[in-house]
């Protein structure tokens, strides 16, 4: 999506070789003009797939995933970063290696709000390594619902989760897909 990658290159700094900030219109402050557009456009790209509710991560996937979910007309559900043990089978849950802390935490949703009967749509703001992609493909699979596919606003083609997500069955349309990024600038895929 030529506006998201156009907003990457003016607004984008990194950190470091492979983190990209983008807190001045995704991360921190949301332009949400632009999470309409990426909306839209995701619901374009899974128009037949007769998406029931998009899956997201705590924080930063739930602002676009709310933007996403009004396009679609269904509800978002977030994963929860869990602090408690699951308490008497509740809930699904998973784990997931955190790219930009480098730590291990459990994932959870309640089983309340998600089970066969659904069709999702994960939403999520990077794709680097996979880990929450997979915690959250976890959760759908574990709850008997029909995963149709994943929205990734940036996905780092530079990095083995695209390659690893794909080679699971699983469709992924990230609207922009960094080829490269250095000192130099940022490039992207075609
Ligand atoms: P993965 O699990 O695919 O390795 O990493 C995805 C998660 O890590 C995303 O949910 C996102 O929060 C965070 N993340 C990974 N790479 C970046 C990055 O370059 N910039 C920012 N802001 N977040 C990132």
């Amino acid at each position: 999506m030529k506006r998201l990658e156009q907003r990457i290159l003016e607004d984008g700094v990194m950190e470091g070789e492979d983190v990209l900030k983008v807190d001045s219109f995704l991360n921190h402050q949301m332009d949400v003009g632009l999470f309409a557009e990426m909306g839209k456009e995701w619901a374009r790209l899974f128009a037949d797939d007769h998406v029931t509710k998009i899956l997201t991560i705590e924080a930063s996937g739930i602002g676009i995933a709310c933007v996403v979910a009004q396009q679609f007309g269904v509800p978002v559900l977030f994963a929860k970063k869990n602090k408690t043990k699951n308490i008497a089978g509740e809930v699904y849950s998973a784990q997931v290696e955190s790219f930009t802390h480098g730590r291990v935490y459990d994932i959870i949703v309640s089983k309340k709000f998600l089970g066969p009967g659904d069709r999702v749509l994960l939403i999520d703001d990077f794709l680097a390594n996979g880990a929450a992609l997979q915690g959250l493909i976890k959760l759908v699979r574990d709850s008997g619902a029909t995963l149709v596919g994943a929205g990734i606003a940036v996905e780092k083609a530079f990095q083995p989760g695209g390659d690893l997500i794909r080679s699971m069955g699983v469709r992924v349309e990230s609207l922009a897909r960094i080829k490269a990024m250095s000192s130099k600038g940022i490039t992207f895929c075609d």
